[in-house]
């Protein structure tokens, strides 16, 4: 995930952690101005906001507080700790940006995998010009189809190569990344994800997609998400016999400290708002209190690519309020196995859900 609005984000994102650092007491004058004024925003809010409003099937809120909140491993049938175990697996193969040797691994890795489960992954191979050297870069996304015979499917994806270096890091900007929640976590959730796929009912066929080059960017103007570009070209310009009723992007879901807000893009579109507000739904019902129903940063991600060339409908689950991003201290370390579960389990249980 990027760029220039990630990088907004970022600042934002330090300003209000200073914001909440420094208690402010305000006079009393100041506050019941500020009550007026919130009061006359919510008026005017309520006044164009209700056609959105009508369109979001929300459960009352007695309800959503009857659900207990999930707080062990042990309540989620989703296996958080061997996902876990996958994210450390993928990390300890090192850097894995696009054409790396780290690259590499990981594809074995997980083209054995996927073989072992039933779904030999198919390459689907492009080449960049290194903004560097000026010299290919071998590039591929990892397509791995569950049920092919289903001809309506559903996009799981997420992307697989690391950012070159920890652009974000004070310390040491050109130092190692091994992106274990901006890179690892997405592949080692599918990879879990991928243990209950040949029992899934229903009329729906899913492909997971992993995409390469999603940030192979040296310099603020490199492109980003060459991987979803290229898959999202293909598939207007050679139309495959499938198609995509929904995408799901799986991106940064393994922070220990999880919160996931929804994604602005995936809530003002309104083809993807419908699947937001189910994923959601989902979350809720389960008692997984992290997906939390209200938009909150904007993020240029894999899904514009789909969304806008592929025309599939395609959300962003993406918890962006990550201390680490872009930094060496995105580690292992700074993700859980719980956390894993509990997204894994709102994706497992919104699949299976009739549609
Ligand atoms: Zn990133």
């Amino acid at each position: 995930m990027n760029g220039v609005s990630a990088r907004r984000v970022a600042a934002d994102y330090a300003a209000r952690t200073d914001k909440l650092a420094q208690p402010v007491r305000k006079p009393r004058t100041a506050t019941l101005a500020l009550v007026a004024l919130a009061a006359l925003a919510a008026a005017l809010t309520a006044a164009w906001w209700p056609w959105r409003e009508r369109q979001l099937p929300t459960a009352p809120e007695s309800e959503a507080a009857a659900v207990p909140a999930v707080k062990r491993l042990t309540e989620i049938p989703f296996d958080g700790a061997q996902a876990y175990e996958y994210l450390k697996q993928i990390c300890d193969i090192g850097p894995r940006q696009s054409g790396s040797a780290g690259m590499a691994a990981q594809q074995k890795l997980l083209i054995e995998y996927f073989t072992k489960l039933g779904a030999p992954p198919t390459l689907q191979r492009f080449r960049y010009r290194h903004p560097l050297t000026g010299q290919p870069v071998e590039m591929a996304n990892m397509i791995v189809s569950w049920h092919p015979d289903r001809p309506e499917r559903i996009l799981l994806c997420g992307h697989y190569d690391t950012r070159p270096y920890p652009d974000q890091d004070q310390r040491n900007p050109m130092g190692v990344f091994v992106g274990a929640n901006d890179g690892a976590s997405g592949v080692a959730l599918l990879m879990e994800l991928g243990r209950h796929m040949p029992a899934l009912g229903g009329k729906y066929g899913v492909d997971f997609v992993l995409f390469d080059g999603e940030e192979f960017v040296f310099s603020d103007t490199d492109p980003y998400f060459l991987g979803s570009e290229w898959f999202a070209r293909q598939y207007v310009a050679e139309p495959p016999a499938h198609r995509y009723r929904w995408g799901v992007l799986l991106d940064m879901v393994a922070d220990a400290q999880l919160q996931v807000f929804q994604e602005r893009n995936s809530v003002l579109w309104p083809d993807t708002r419908p699947l937001v507000d189910s994923i959601w739904s989902t979350a809720r019902r389960l008692g997984v209190r992290e997906f939390i129903a209200r938009p909150k940063h904007e993020v240029r991600d894999d899904h514009l690519k789909l969304h806008n060339i592929a025309k599939i409908p395609t959300c962003d689950i993406i918890d962006f309020d990550y201390p680490y991003w872009h930094t060496e201290a995105d580690t292992p370390e700074r993700c859980s196995a719980l956390s894993l579960a509990k997204v894994g389990w709102v994706v497992l249980e919104w699949l299976g859900e009739p549609r």
